[in-house]
């Protein structure tokens, strides 16, 4: 019904939006310089976000928000290409791997102008082994004169090669309407296959944090292989381990333990794997080695759990390592430096000792609880009532904005749409965010607040 202004549509419309959820993951591969990064900035439309990559320059963001015909997903861009020791052909099929572990449809970009490539029928065998949807584009296809470049491709075996100039935007819309076809509506990572299967987990963090030790300290002799794909001889990705109890399941734990990849300077590499790992997961593990200063890296890891929305817990490792002046200076260091997850659980462990490894679970079991808290409507406004009677929005120009209602749009993580009179200046909306966490927990989620404001 509508209410204090705001008609049942414009409420309706609003909670839509903010309550999405998850969003489905668009991965595009392919070879270097065959224009997946040109391709990207178009599907997101915005120039900024993919400048050209020097060498040895960390991109730190690999997935981007976009949107077409209405439709929101997730683009994860491997166009910041790094070969490693193993050469051309292994470095491209490794890093469209891990993009499209973590998709749920992938753009497979192709050079018109040059045709299939060896290396481009290396990742058709990949695509064909992860059976995921696949749209074929022929890129830099910029005028009729070239569409015969593009027929060419239906040699890949993957139907219909889409001819598009990324450069200039031909043909890209034609594209996009093919891939909101083959994207589900939510991500299957997150809500299908088996319901009520195992958690998922991503543990996440820089390398030499100790990682790798503390999946084998967690797991012992419990790990269980999964995801392994009869008759081929990939690495297991995905492992199922018993803890507390409970069957949990480790995303990703190929990553973690495969070294050979991750020599010196593949930083790249490092935060692609990352991200798929987070997307992939439910709630996300994030190792900080304590005895260490907090690293612009550590923070990068931190920031890309929290927007894309995940249940978070900080572990603090190698807390054996500790003499008495760092565990000093740890403490003002995590009031400072680690501010934007002042809500997530901590536990001190040490991958080596064993020391408080029986927190981890219910420190995880903690964040997943507050990624799913719901928060009744009426509840929520008798709170909100309370809230704007005893703490009023500053007046501004002679007018004072309020907040008239609200009400949770979704949850993983809880999203809040507020109904408001007037703009609500940002440092009122931190504090409302503050007193909502104060009122209902939220421990371990990121929680997002938008505001609607009556015309
Ligand atoms: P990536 O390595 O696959 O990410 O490729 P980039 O997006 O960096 O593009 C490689 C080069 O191809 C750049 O010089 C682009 O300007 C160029 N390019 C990309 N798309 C097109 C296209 O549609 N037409 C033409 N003519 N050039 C393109
Ligand atoms: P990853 O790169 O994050 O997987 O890190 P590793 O598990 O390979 O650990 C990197 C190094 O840190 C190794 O030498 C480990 O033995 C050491 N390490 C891991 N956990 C601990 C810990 O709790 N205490 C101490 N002192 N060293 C640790």
């Amino acid at each position: 019904a509508a209410q204090e202004g705001f008609d049942a549509d414009e409420i309706e419309g609003a909670l839509g939006e903010a309550g999405h959820g998850p969003l489905p993951v668009l991965a595009v591969v392919g070879r270097p310089n065959v224009g997946k990064s040109t391709l990207v900035n178009r599907i997101i439309g915005r120039r900024e976000a993919v400048v050209e990559d020097k060498p040895g320059v960390t991109r730190d963001r690999v997935t981007y928000e976009a949107e077409w015909a209405g439709r929101r997903f997730k683009v994860v861009d491997t166009g910041g290409w790094e070969q490693d020791v193993l050469g051309i052909d292994a470095s491209v099929a490794a890093q469209a791997e891990y993009a499209i572990e973590a998709a749920d449809a992938v753009v497979f970009v192709v050079d018109a102008t040059v045709g299939a490539t060896d290396t481009d029928e290396a990742v058709v065998k990949l695509l064909r082994r992860a059976g995921k949807p696949v749209v074929l584009c022929a890129n830099k296809v910029d005028g009729p004169s070239s569409e015969a470049d593009a027929a060419m491709l239906w040699s890949l075996g993957l139907g219909e090669p889409m001819p598009v100039s990324a450069l200039h935007g031909r043909g890209t819309g034609d594209m996009l309407d093919e891939v909101l076809k083959a994207l589900p509506e939510a991500p299957a990572q997150t809500f299908g296959g088996v319901l009520g299967g195992p958690r998922r987990i991503a543990l996440i963090g820089r390398p030499n944090v100790g990682k790798s030790s503390l999946l084998n300290k967690v797991a012992g002799e419990e790990r269980v292989v999964v995801n392994e794909l009869a008759g081929t001889t990939r690495d297991p990705v995905d492992e199922l381990i018993e803890l507390g109890g409970t069957t949990w399941k480790f995303v990703d734990t190929a990553g973690i333990r495969k070294r050979v990849h991750l020599q010196e300077g593949a930083d790249y590499y490092a935060s692609l794997r990352t991200a798929a790992a987070v997307e992939k997961a439910e709630v996300a593990v994030i190792l900080i080695d304590a005895s260490e200063n907090i690293s612009v890296q550590d923070q990068r890891i931190i920031t890309m759990a929290v927007e894309a929305g995940r249940a978070v817990v900080i572990a603090y490792n190698k807390w054996d390592n500790l003499d008495e002046e760092r565990r000093y200076y740890l403490e003002r260091e995590i009031e400072t430096e680690l501010q934007q997850v002042a809500w997530a659980p901590r536990v001190n462990v040490s991958a080596r000792t064993g020391r408080h490894m029986e927190k981890l679970v219910p420190a995880i079991e903690t964040a997943l609880a507050g990624w799913e808290t719901r928060v009744p409507t009426g509840r929520l406004n008798a709170f909100l009532g309370e809230l704007v009677a005893a703490h009023p929005h500053p007046i501004r120009g002679g007018k004072q904005p309020r907040i008239l209602f609200g009400t949770q749009a979704g949850t993983k993580p809880p999203r809040f749409v507020l109904f408001a009179s007037g703009f609500l200046e940002a440092g009122y909306r931190r504090f409302v965010e503050r007193r909502l966490r104060e009122e209902f927990g939220f421990e371990g989620t990121p929680i997002h607040i938008s505001v609607r404001v009556r015309e």
